[in-house]
């Protein structure tokens, strides 16, 4: 009876694709000698399938603990289904839905399997520096608009060549619909430029660009989500240079580093903190610096931990790997002047770090979208984002309540907006302090790109209760325009109820809530800084706060910490 063949149609929302989920199912339902088929659709992958119960049961069993490392499954629905008279399995084309959408991937750093293929002589992708597959590379900084497919992301220019069109179609082959798919036939290559002097190509550029970073130049380098300025960091000549041209007086420059091994050299590594450089994201971390590390003491003045990261692209393992004589850290700082974005395109790049870098690793794989590295300190064993950026965005955060679609414009230094539909809240990339024209105008189109990706139409606009922020300006203006409500948050207060929905309360219940970060406008018109407030979402009460003190220098105290410190000591008589 068991034994009869049943049908059963899945649903599966979440991150299902561009992350290899087709393959994955096509591939376990054939093991499992399951018929029917599989396909994307605008909110999800669709799956039916035909069997004895029993494998039925063993799929779902599999789907739920081992689906494809990148896969961020929110939901699994199943019904029964009745039984089609099917002799096999099979992948079938993409259903769009209007209106529907699927979270992005954010990018990812080169798998295990891809790393293992660019070192490898026999590989086709041997030192190809955009290997990829459907477990790493590129996905949010090229995607242009959804469904995620090829022709709507900035690979669209390239043609794919036999082999890898080959690949991209085979339901077995982990490159199955890799949109990203690329190789040294038919996808983007390298070269090395300097004074708008092109001066090699392919393996030879990479080369260039080695022998002038050993000489103590400085290089701008094109990657996942923009440019980044390099130079060795053992030389204290060229990053005292890239400081002064960089005019980024003491901020700690990011460092980079071919191996965890390499990297235990200059910091204390933690187990936890070797997973976390190693983790899909490779975001930096924050680690301690051991004494006496042979690195220029201007890479991170005054600082007792670094912020190093590892490669995390194919490029990045080309151009650091170790050889004789070839320093083993480098600065791996945004591709900017101080107080700018990140510049990402090439024409930018070259126009706007002309300045700053003695010469351009480029590539002509176009940057959709600007995505800054993320930064994280290890804390008791857990990751604390400094920085959410690269690796993260724009997963969402899956909100305990279902909220209307709201847009959250956001504070003024670094940083994000935020974008609700149902109970998902899609937090941008690092944005950076809206400071500047350059800043502002990556702000809104950055908020238009996530609107038409995951097909929000904000029905509620929502901002800071300082009303001199270019965010708060630009919500009102937009609540203007659109006569859409505006609701306008303290600054603390929102502070509580986004850790509230971080950590997936769904209460109305009020807590404690402790907010000990930077300044905020208070209901009073006063500037808040430490504050203990009792509440919840939709309100809060100011119980405890430090006593007020003036902030000496206005809105240059809260850069500089210290400047809060004396004025403290000095308000209660101490020196
Ligand atoms: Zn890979
Ligand atoms: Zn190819």
């Amino acid at each position: 009876m068991t034994d009869r063949p049943q049908g059963l149609q899945i649903k599966v929302k979440g991150i299902v694709q561009g992350v290899g989920f087709r393959p994955f199912v096509y591939g376990l339902a054939t093991q499992l000698h399951l018929t029917g088929w599989v396909r994307n659709s605008s909110s999800g992958v669709d799956i039916l399938l035909n069997g004895p119960n029993e494998a039925l049961q063993a799929f779902l069993d599999q789907l739920n603990t081992h689906p494809p490392a990148l896969a961020k499954i929110d939901l699994i629905t199943s019904s029964p289904f009745p039984a089609q008279n099917l002799s096999n399995f099979t992948i079938l084309p993409s259903l769009v839905e209007d209106g529907q959408f699927v979270p992005i991937s954010p990018d990812m750093s080169i798998c295990a399997d891809c790393q293992r293929e660019l070192f490898d002589p026999s590989n086709h992708r041997f030192r190809y520096p955009f290997i990829n597959c459907t477990n790493c590379g590129p996905r949010f900084s090229i995607i242009q608009d959804i469904p995620y497919d090829r022709p709507k992301t900035t690979m669209s220019g390239f043609k794919m060549c036999p082999v890898c069109e080959k690949e991209y179609h085979d339901p077995l082959n982990r490159r199955f619909h890799a949109q990203p798919i690329a190789c040294d036939e038919c996808g983007p290559q390298i070269w090395f430029e300097a004074n708008g002097t092109r001066l090699a190509d392919r393996e030879e550029a990479l080369q260039t660009a080695r022998q002038w970073l050993r000489a103590g130049k400085i290089i701008a380098i094109k990657g996942i989500g923009g440019f980044h300025l390099a130079c060795d960091a053992s030389n204290d000549a060229a990053v005292i240079e890239l400081r002064s041209r960089k005019k980024r007086s003491d901020k700690a420059f990011a460092l980079m580093a071919f191996s965890r091994e390499i990297i235990q050299n200059y910091c204390e590594v933690s187990p936890a903190e070797a997973d976390f450089l190693n983790s899909p994201q490779h975001p930096i971390v924050l680690l301690e610096a051991k004494p006496n590390a042979a690195l220029s003491p201007n890479a991170a003045p005054g600082q007792a931990s670094l912020g190093f990261m590892l490669p995390y692209t194919p490029l990045h393992l080309l151009l650091l790997e170790p050889a004789a004589d070839f320093p083993e850290v480098f600065v791996m700082t945004s591709g900017n002047s101080s107080e700018e974005p990140v510049a990402y395109t090439d024409a930018d790049a070259l126009h706007r770090l002309a300045g700053i870098a003695d010469g351009f690793l480029m590539n002509n794989r176009p940057i959709h979208m600007r995505v800054d590295d993320s930064v994280f300190r290890i804390i008791e064993n857990k990751p604390y984002p400094i920085r959410r950026s690269r690796g993260y965005a724009p997963d969402a955060v899956n909100l305990p309540l279902s909220v209307q679609p709201t847009l959250a414009c956001g504070a003024e230094l670094k940083n994000t907006f935020c974008l609700t539909r149902d109970q998902y809240a899609f937090i941008s990339h690092h944005i950076s302090d809206l400071e500047n024209y350059e800043t502002l105008a990556s702000f809104e189109s950055g908020i238009e790109h996530f609107k038409q990706l995951f097909r929000i139409d904000p029905q509620l606009i929502v901002a800071d209760l300082h009303p001199d922020y270019l965010s708060t300006k630009y919500a009102q203006e937009l609540a203007l325009r659109t006569s859409l409500p505006l609701i306008q948050v303290q600054h603390q207060h929102a502070h509580l109820a986004s850790c509230l929905a971080d950590a997936g309360w769904s209460s109305l219940e009020p807590v404690i809530g402790l907010t000990f970060d930077g300044t905020g406008l208070g209901t009073d018109g006063v500037i808040w800084g430490g504050e203990v407030l009792i509440g919840g979402y939709a309100g809060f009460e100011r119980r405890f706060h430090l006593s007020e003190a003036p902030l000496p220098g206005g809105e240059a105290a809260i850069r500089h910490p210290a400047r809060i410190a004396l004025a403290y000591l000095s308000h209660f008589g101490l020196e």
